[in-house]
């Protein structure tokens, strides 16, 4: 219970790595804000669960990532802000002659902007509370490149140079920055992918899997939402107090080839 009495804001979080991440959050002692564009009962439900079954503060609080003005309220209705997971991110394929410029501004929005608004107005709710933790969900390919994913790559490459900015920002403060970058998990968005893919190579699921989703991953393996919450729980407990402004990859050695 080592994050007990923090409160952790995780966007993007009423699915797939987000929702992962705010359960093992919520399981190392940390109060959470879940977070998504909508606003069903089923969101306010997946929050009160985690609050029952971990016995912490959980609430959701709906907002749209694509909007800046949305973002930085996202924080101001949290009242606190010890931990900041940027988490939200969407996906289109598409050769960059044929990509459709309004997705390329939907994934350089949710995916790369949503994060400077809220750090920028999460930074001085840390400064306030003497103690804070930025954690950005980037990618392998905030590192490595695919084709037919110019958007997403470049979002994830922005990413990985915020992190950096904001770390040396915050360097001489308690306050580090890092970023996570997951390999191949199998959560919605990548689901997603999976019918086009087999349309496109004339392949059954399984080969999908193991010859193109899993053809990068050394491992073979997916990674999984719960091991990417432990890398937040270990990224804000007291052993990372000097790991700022660099990137983890959770990605099965991708990024080793
Ligand atoms: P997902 O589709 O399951 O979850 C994405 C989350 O973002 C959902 O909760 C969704 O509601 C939310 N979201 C989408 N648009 C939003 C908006 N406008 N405002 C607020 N929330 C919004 O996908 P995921 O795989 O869990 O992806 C989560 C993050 O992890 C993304 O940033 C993604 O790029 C990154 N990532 C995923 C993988 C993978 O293999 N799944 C690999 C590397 C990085």
């Amino acid at each position: 219970m080592t994050l007990r009495g923090k409160t952790a804001v995780i966007t993007g979080s009423n699915s797939g790595i987000g929702l992962g991440i705010a359960r093992e959050l919520a399981k190392a002692g940390a109060n959470v804000v879940l977070n998504s564009f909508t606003d069903r009962d089923e969101d306010h439900a997946l929050a009160e669960e985690i609050g029952k079954e971990f016995g912490v503060t959980a609430r959701y609080i709906k907002a749209d990532m694509s909007k800046g003005d949305e973002c930085r309220a996202l924080i101001e209705k949290s009242g606190s802000c010890d931990i900041l997971v940027n988490n939200a991110g969407i996906q289109h394929v598409a050769g960059i002659d044929e990509f459709p410029a309004a997705k390329w501004d939907a994934i350089i929005a949710i995916n790369l902007s949503s994060s400077f608004h809220t750090t920028a107005a999460a930074l001085p709710v840390m400064r306030k509370a003497g103690w804070g933790r930025v954690i950005n969900i980037a990618s392998a390919h905030g590192l490595t490149a695919s084709p037919y994913k110019s958007a997403y790559v470049a979002a994830k490459h922005g990413v990985v140079g915020l992190t950096k900015v904001t770390a040396l920002e915050t360097a001489e403060e308690p306050i580090t920055c890092n970023a996570i970058c997951p390999g191949y998990v199998l959560t919605p968005l990548v689901e997603a992918q999976i019918p086009d893919t087999m349309e496109k190579y004339g392949m059954d699921r399984d080969t999908v899997i193991r010859e193109v989703l899993l053809e990068r991953q050394p491992s073979k393996q997916f990674a999984t939402v719960e091991e990417l919450g432990g890398t937040c729980v270990f990224l804000a407990s007291s052993a990372a107090n000097q790991i700022t402004g660099t990137t983890i990859s959770v990605d099965g050695g991708w990024t080793a080839l």
